[in-house]
C-alpha cells in the first residue's frame, strides 16, 4: 500500500500503544501502523457490555495483525459500579461509565511508563480524542499527520480484507450495547439484532434513577417501552432520510450514509473515548 512507502518516525524511548475501540477508525489505524511501528501494543478495553460483533471484529483484526490484542477488563462489573453510583445510570451529563470502565483500566495497564499512544482521528475530522491528564502519555494522530481521511480509512479496511464491523449495518458507533449516545433507530437495530440485550437495557431503565425522583430513560424523555410503540414510525422516517442521503451522496459507502443520517439527528454527540 502506498502509505507504507516512507519511514514513520516514533519515539523509541517510549512504549508504543494503539488503543482499539472496536470501531473502524482505530482498526484502520492498527492496520496502518502494523509495519511501521515494531513492538506496537494493541489494547482493547472491554467494558463487559460490548456487542458480540465487536469481539468478532477484534478476532478478525488479531488474525490479520498476527499479534495478540491485549484485552483489558474493568476490575468491577457494570452492575457493581451502578450500585456504587446509587443506581444512578450513566448519561451524557453523568458519564461515570467511561472513566470507570475504560480509562481506569487503560491507565492501570500503562502505569507510569512513558507512552506514545496512537489515536485514530482522521484528517477530515474536527474533534479531539481522549487525552489523559498523565503527562507520561504523548498522543499521536497519524491519520492527521499523513492526511488520511474517511476515503483513506475505508480503503485501508477494504484492501486489508478486514472491512467494516458488522454492527455498522444498524449502528454507527462502537461501545456498550446500552450506550446512551445511541439514536432511536440504533435502539431499534439493537432490538432486532440482539433482543436479549435490548430487554436487559429495559430492565436497567426500570431499576435506574436520574435524580429528584425522575425515572431514568436511556433516551432523553422517552423510555424504551415508549420507543417500541413508535418503532414503525421511526423506521419509516429513517428509510426516507436514507433515500435522500443516498441520492445526495452518491458513491458513499452505505455505512457512511447511515452514519450521516444518524449524526444529523441533532441529539447528543458520541463518546470521544469509546467511539473511534
Ligand atoms: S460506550 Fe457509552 S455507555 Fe459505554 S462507556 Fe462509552 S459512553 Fe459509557
Amino acid at each position: 500500500m502506498q502509505y507504507q512507502d516512507y519511514e514513520f518516525k516514533y519515539d523509541k524511548s517510549r512504549r508504543q500503544i494503539c488503543p482499539l475501540s472496536g470501531g473502524k477508525d482505530s482498526t484502520a489505524l492498527a492496520i496502518y501502523l502494523k509495519d511501521k511501528v515494531p513492538n506496537l501494543e494493541y489494547v482493547f478495553t472491554d467494558t463487559g457490555a460490548e456487542l458480540p460483533e465487536t469481539y468478532e471484529y477484534l478476532d478478525k483484526l488479531e488474525a490479520f495483525l498476527g499479534k495478540k490484542i491485549v484485552r483489558l477488563n474493568s476490575d468491577k462489573t457494570f452492575d457493581y459500579l451502578l450500585k456504587k453510583n446509587g443506581n444512578y445510570l450513566p448519561s451524557a451529563r453523568a458519564r461515570w461509565c467511561t472513566a470507570e470502565m475504560k480509562i481506569k483500566s487503560y491507565e492501570r495497564y500503562i502505569g507510569d511508563d512513558l507512552i506514545e499512544s496512537y489515536v485514530g482521528i482522521r484528517a477530515d475530522e474536527d474533534r479531539e480524542g481522549y487525552t489523559s491528564n498523565k503527562d507520561t502519555i504523548k498522543p499521536r494522530y497519524p491519520f492527521q499527520e499523513d492526511g488520511i481521511d474517511l476515503g483513506g480509512v475505508n480503503k485501508i479496511l477494504e484492501e486489508s480484507g478486514i472491512g467494516m464491523p458488522k454492527y455498522y449495518e444498524w449502528r454507527s458507533r462502537s461501545g456498550c450495547y446500552f450506550c446512551f449516545f445511541q439514536r432511536r433507530i440504533e435502539w431499534i437495530g439493537l432490538k432486532e439484532r440482539h433482543p436479549e440485550l435490548f430487554e436487559r437495557a429495559k430492565e436497567y431503565e426500570k431499576a435506574g434513577y436520574a435524580g429528584d425522583d425522575v425515572p431514568f430513560t436511556w433516551i432523553k424523555g422517552m423510555s424504551l417501552e415508549e420507543l417500541e410503540g413508535k418503532e414503525e414510525e421511526i423506521k419509516a422516517n429513517h428509510a426516507k432520510r436514507m433515500e435522500r442521503e443516498k441520492s445526495r451522496a452518491r458513491g458513499k459507502h452505505l455505512t457512511d450514509v447511515f452514519k450521516s443520517v444518524v449524526d444529523d439527528d441533532g441529539e447528543e454527540s458520541s463518546c470521544i473515548v469509546c467511539d473511534l
